[in-house]
Formats: C-alpha cells, structure tokens, sequence
C-alpha cells in the first residue's frame, strides 16, 4: 500500500513548530521539512513529548501506562512437535509462536518467538540492553521447561525489547484531528494492543479529515 508513497526511514523526529499555516518539522540529523498537513503516529510518551504545545484536548493529558515486552527469537534444531504456538499461564513467559508454522520460509530448523508477559518486561525492560543474555536465557529456560521440549543447543537468538509496547486501556476517542491546525494523531493505543487497533484508529482519523 506504501509503494507510491516517499517514505523516509530512520528520522527521529524532535521538534515541531506551527508557523505562517505551515508545520516545520525538526528531525535529529538536523534536517528540517515543512509540510501543509501533519499526522503524527508514534507511541503516547513521545506524542506528549512532541506535541504538548499545541494539543489542548483532555486525551493529551491522560496518563496511560504503557506496557513493556521483550521478546527472543530463538532457532533450534527440528522437534517432532507439530504445534504452532502455546500460550501459557505463567508470570515470565506470555507465549510463544513457531515461525515455521506461518509458512512464509522453509527452514530445516525450528524457529520460536518468545514473548515475554508484559508483568515480567515492566520490570526488566529499563536495564534489557545490558542484560539481554541473562533475559534470553531466563525467557528460554521458561520455554523449555513449561513446554516440555527437550533442551536442546540454541543455534542462535536474538532478544528485543520494547518499552512502550502496548496500552490495554482504550481510550474515548479513537484518534484526533484539528481542523484549524491540520495536525492528526492516530495509534493503536487509542484503542487496544493489537495491530488492528491501529487499523482503527487511522481509519477513523481519515473519516474525521474528510467530513
Ligand atoms: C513485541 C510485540 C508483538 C506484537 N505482536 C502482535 C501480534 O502478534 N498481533 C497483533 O495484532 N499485534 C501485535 N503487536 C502490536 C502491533 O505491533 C501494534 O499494534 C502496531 O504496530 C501499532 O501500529 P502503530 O502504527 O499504531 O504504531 P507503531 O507500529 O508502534 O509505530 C510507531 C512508529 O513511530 C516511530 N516513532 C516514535 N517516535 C518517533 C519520533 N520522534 N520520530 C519519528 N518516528 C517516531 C516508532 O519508531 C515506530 O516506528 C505486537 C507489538 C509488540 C511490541
């Protein structure tokens, strides 16, 4: 759906100024763009961080926690289990999927991504980079031990963190736009963790700006 559409990866937006009808826009690298219309997409720490000078709906002020997650991809030799995921009841481990079961590759390994509980990654997520081993290790033997795979080598693993991961309460509103401003915000977390929340809320931005 992007593929007509000038995308530019790797820009961290840092500030943003409405002037003279215009959004003049501040990226990290010292780039400056300025646009007729702005939609701002990212999680609710940063939108507040970016935008608080000018949006004045009570949403903006809501204080939302977001969850963490942090989670292994780990690739083992092939087991004869024919399952594609578990989801567990367990204070570490959330679930786990088996990649190969998605069909999108052929792999003579298995491939498993583990995802942490979000209760676990809220209280490791701020020290992850430095302990990612130590977290790995901690997520693999839980998946070891609660799936009763048998322990094997793992060939090779590759841990993520995420801090803002995702917000479970929704909010009342399912994205936001002002008129005057030309300044958008839609984001999952208007509306619940999953990706289809984020579906929902542009969704509903785009209706608000075609009225
Ligand atoms: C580990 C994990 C697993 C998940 N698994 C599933 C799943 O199995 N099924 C499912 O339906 N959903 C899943 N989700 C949720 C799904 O990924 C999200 O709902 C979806 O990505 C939200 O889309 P979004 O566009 O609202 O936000 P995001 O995808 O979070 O996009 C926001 C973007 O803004 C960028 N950004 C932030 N600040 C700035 C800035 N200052 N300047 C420029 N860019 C900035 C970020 O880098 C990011 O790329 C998962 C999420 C996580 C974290």
């Amino acid at each position: 759906m992007i593929k007509n559409i000038k995308c530019d990866f790797q820009s961290e937006l840092e500030k943003i100024q409405f002037i003279n009808n215009k959004w003049k826009l501040d990226f990290k690298k010292n780039q400056i763009k300025y646009y007729d219309k702005l939609i701002l997409t990212c999680p609710f720490p940063q939108l507040k961080k970016l935008s608080k000078k000018y949006i004045k709906d009570p949403f903006i002020k809501q204080k939302i926690k977001m969850d963490a997650n942090i989670t292994v991809m780990i690739e083992i030799k092939k087991t004869n289990k024919n399952i594609s995921s578990y989801l567990f009841d367990d204070k570490i481990l959330g679930w786990a999927a088996k990649e190969n079961s998605k069909k999108r590759f052929k792999s003579i390994n298995d491939l498993w991504t583990l995802q942490s509980t979000n209760l676990w990654a809220n209280k490791k997520i701020n020290k992850n980079r430095e302990n990612k081993e130590k977290n790995s290790k901690i997520l693999i033997d839980q998946f070891f031990k609660l799936t009763g795979i048998k322990k094997t080598k793992i060939l090779t693993s590759l841990n993520h963190g995420w801090k803002y991961s995702s917000n479970s309460r929704p909010f009342k509103i399912k994205s936001y736009w002002n008129t005057k401003l030309n300044l958008g915000v839609c984001a999952d977390w208007f509306v619940g963790p999953r990706v289809e929340a984020g579906w929902i809320s542009a969704n509903d931005l785009f209706k608000k700006m075609n009225k």
